[in-house]
């Protein structure tokens, strides 16, 4: 068994591992990149403009021209004009699980071995996680097994090969490749999966709580990786009842992010520290937190991120505006300037930590922000924290109604008084401008649990 693991891991671990430089791989990669979509993807021959080799143009450059590529773009365009015509035996259906628009992406080969390998850079970045150490997984209900994976389901290592042996296929490549994947799951992770609250929302009973709380003691992870709303109300849960720590060194999302006010609760209850990263169903990591814990490296050998403003023009550092992805290593359906549907901001600047790639800060979905009047804004981090941190408030809901008109769903924090009126009055003072000719309309209720949208993931900002 042990000798699996480390033949399944050993070329995983030196393709995960960080290049000497990881910018100068990626702008080969890039220029590649642009080279294969305009001679084999329909949708990106005409948008691309041809490079004359002999001037060996910057590839970044090139890159600024190509108009952005939105997921529209992509529905409308999906399959044919947007694939490269290889053989679709080796491709791997992916589905975004996102609350937004609903994607199909298609991986080929490589791509499916850079997925992995990011995610395993990505967990051997947070907090010396080492392959083989204990993990516990969160995920939302809807996808126990391998989330965003079309059609693989979670069958044991030993059980596979012998489906593998009575069906005769050790002559095919992909049962071989399904078992990579078993392989790496139960051997080199050492990966359990718990199933998410499901029907309970956001607010599952005490009992409920106790028994994640027992099991997470008992299973002892060093790693553990849930949906954001399972790690808050699994944190105030502990705090509220004066339960020790976890003790679980290293704390990541899934899916979701923390806000900031939610990160130190999340710690002192977890007994550990809190690493972000960034990444989505049809990219797979894009970028990990260092030992500073100020902004996500771009994986620059595998991605190329920019941030550009409403009209596709890139904004100046450290100013918040759309991120785009460029995808280096997928050349079965190539992404180039791929509006994800974030928001962020981009920091080049160079980081204690020593690694030169620039520094994104992810500031929540484009759609889930709140527009006041004078055109001020406020992200879903700005919302829920400052709802969250109101007297007698556990969790909030905000739901904008067009109009300045706004609903809010409260759920009480257990034995503490709430008074609504106040509560109210807050968040009207709170999204109100002086010079406002009259105030918001605000309605607020008060709920059990907040439920999660149709993908399992909850929205806090409608
Ligand atoms: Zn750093």
């Amino acid at each position: 068994m042990r000798a699996g693991c480390w033949s399944a891991g050993g070329r995983f671990v030196a393709l995960a591992r960080w290049p000497d430089d990881p910018l100068a791989v990626g702008q080969q990669r890039l220029a590649e990149l642009l080279q294969h979509a305009r001679d084999n993807v329909p949708f990106y021959a005409d948008r691309i403009p041809a490079v004359d080799r002999r001037q060996s143009a910057d590839p970044a450059s090139v890159l600024e021209q190509i108009p952005v590529t939105t997921k529209d773009d992509v529905e409308a365009h999906f399959p044919d004009q947007i694939t490269d015509g290889s053989d679709p035996a080796d491709w791997r259906l992916m589905s975004t699980r996102g609350t937004a628009q609903r994607l199909i992406t298609i991986h080929g080969f490589a791509k499916r071995d850079a997925v992995r390998a990011a995610n395993l850079r990505m967990l051997c970045d947070s907090g010396r996680y080492r392959p083989g150490l204990p993990s516990v997984e969160i995920p939302p209900e809807v996808c126990e097994t391998v989330c965003g994976d079309l059609g693989e389901t979670q069958t044991g290592v030993v059980s596979h090969v012998m489906g593998m042996l009575r069906q005769r296929q050790w002559r095919d490549t992909q049962p071989f490749r399904d078992l990579r994947g078993l392989i790496e799951t139960h051997w080199v992770f050492h990966r359990q999966t718990y199933p998410g609250f499901g029907l309970h929302g956001s607010h599952p009973d005490p009992d409920t709580l106790n028994q994640y709380v027992a099991r997470l003691r008992t299973d002892r992870p060093y790693l553990v990786k849930a949906l954001a709303t399972y790690l808050t109300t699994l944190a105030r849960h502990l705090q509220r009842n004066d339960l020790p720590p976890l003790n679980i060194p290293v704390i990541k999302t899934m899916g979701s992010r923390v806000t900031p006010g939610q990160r130190s609760l999340i710690e002192s209850s977890f007994g550990g520290k809190y690493w972000d990263d960034y990444g989505s169903a049809e990219f797979g990591t894009i970028a990990n937190e260092c030992v500073e814990h100020a902004g996500l490296h771009v994986y620059s050998d595998w991605f190329h991120v920019e941030v550009v403003d409403d009209a596709g023009n890139p904004v100046p550092d450290g100013k918040v505006g759309h991120v785009l992805i460029t995808d280096l290593v997928n050349h079965t359906m190539p992404l180039i300037r791929y509006k994800i549907g974030d928001l962020g901001r981009i920091d080049r600047s160079p980081c204690p930590c020593g690694n030169k790639t620039p520094r994104l800060t992810v500031h929540g979905r484009a759609q889930d922000i709140v527009t006041l009047s004078q055109g001020r804004i406020q992200t879903t981090d700005d919302v829920l924290d400052f709802l969250e941190a109101l007297p007698g408030v556990d969790s909030a809901q905000l739901v904008d109604c067009g109009d300045h008109s706004y609903q809010v769903s409260v759920v009480p924090a257990p034995n503490r008084p709430l008074s609504l009126d106040e509560t109210k009055q807050a968040i009207v003072n709170w999204l109100s401008n002086p010079q406002d000719s009259s105030p918001p309309a605000v309605d607020v209720q008060t709920v059990a649990t907040i439920r999660p949208e149709s993908g399992g993931k909850f929205r806090y900002v409608k």
